[in-house]
């Protein structure tokens, strides 16, 4: 595919996914730079979509942008209170912070002192979502949320793993609730809508297919839609923001705020908000930094394996 192939490996300044090092690939095609990044864990059959994604940038690009900027959340790991705060006082200016809760090993004692830390750091007129990854059962997150709701939550994003889960508590709680992993893994994304599962519907084009494909789907899905990154580089998020820039209405800030998640970057002028907003371009990455980005012979390799084999099975 493309003119150039890059095979990158970052760093993680947290880990996040438990992930310490964020892998992928990157293209250069006739309409521009692509990233090709699922995660090490998903197999061929669930890469296709990303596959498509970046086949979309490289060689048809995206849909016009109906807005120049694009407001972001600050998002805050399961980190203690103090670093929580200071993690929404770096964040160019983000009025909007969502904190990870429900995390393996942490009790909700640990979610209400970060969500506190970061209500006071952010201010009363901040907003607040939670995104419990599918952590909750059911009844532990209608607890969580009833404690959690005093900091006043814009929303919780994906409280819980399933579909009826999501569907079960949205009757219980007054808490709206997003779909994140419903849609982007679920062999369905419009059951959520089925069984009147969520009030936000979370999107991210490399998991979905692409920019045009994530419109298509915002469309028929009918809810507010919150664009979110999959902890891509610049190149990557520019899909993310192309996605957000181009959604007839944005009523949410969207997660793309991720880059300094990352410990470098590809491009000079990375994608990070200021005043709370990115602005809609497309940076072209630097060959100084690609190369400095660049990994190692056995992971090139065994992404350039990964691809043909993705190219494969989305070709059958
Ligand atoms: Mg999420």
């Amino acid at each position: 595919m493309g003119f150039g192939r890059t095979t990158y490996a970052i760093g993680m300044r947290q880990r996040f996914r438990r992930i310490t090092v964020r892998e992928g690939m990157l293209f250069q095609g006739p309409a521009g730079w692509a990233e090709f990044s699922p995660f090490l864990d998903y197999d061929a059959a669930e890469c296709v979509p990303w596959l498509a994604a970046a086949r979309e940038a490289a060689e048809t690009g995206w849909p016009e942008p109906v807005r120049a900027r694009v407001p972001v959340n600050v998002t805050v790991p399961a980190v203690g209170p103090e670093a929580a705060a200071a993690i929404v006082r770096g964040s160019g200016g983000c009025r909007t912070a969502k904190v990870k809760v429900a995390e393996p090993g942490q009790r909700l004692a640990d979610d209400i002192a970060r969500v506190e830390a970061v209500r006071d750091a952010i201010g009363s007129d901040g907003r607040i979502r939670v995104d419990a990854n599918g952590g909750w059962s059911v009844d532990r997150a209608y607890q969580a949320l009833a404690e959690l709701k005093r900091f006043d939550l814009e929303y919780a994003e994906q409280p819980c793993p399933s579909v009826e889960d999501l569907a079960a508590l949205r009757r219980r709680t007054d808490v709206p609730v997003a779909a994140d992993e419903s849609i982007r893994r679920a062999d369905d994304p419009y059951r959520v809508v089925a069984l009147d599962a969520a009030d936000i519907a979370v999107l991210k084009v490399q998991p979905l297919g692409g920019v045009a494909a994530c419109l298509r789907i915002a469309e028929r899905i009918g809810l507010p839609v919150v664009v979110s990154s999959a902890l891509e580089t610049s190149v990557g998020i520019a899909a993310g923001v192309a996605l957000a820039a181009a959604l007839p209405e944005l009523p949410y800030a969207c997660g793309l705020a991720t880059v300094h998640l990352l410990t470098a970057d590809v491009v000079t002028d990375p994608l990070l908000p200021v005043d709370g907003q990115i602005d809609v371009r497309q940076p072209v990455p630097d060959p100084a930094l690609l190369a400095a980005a660049a990994a190692d012979p056995s992971t090139s390799r065994r992404w350039s394996e990964r691809l043909a084999t993705v190219e494969n099975v989305g070709a059958r």
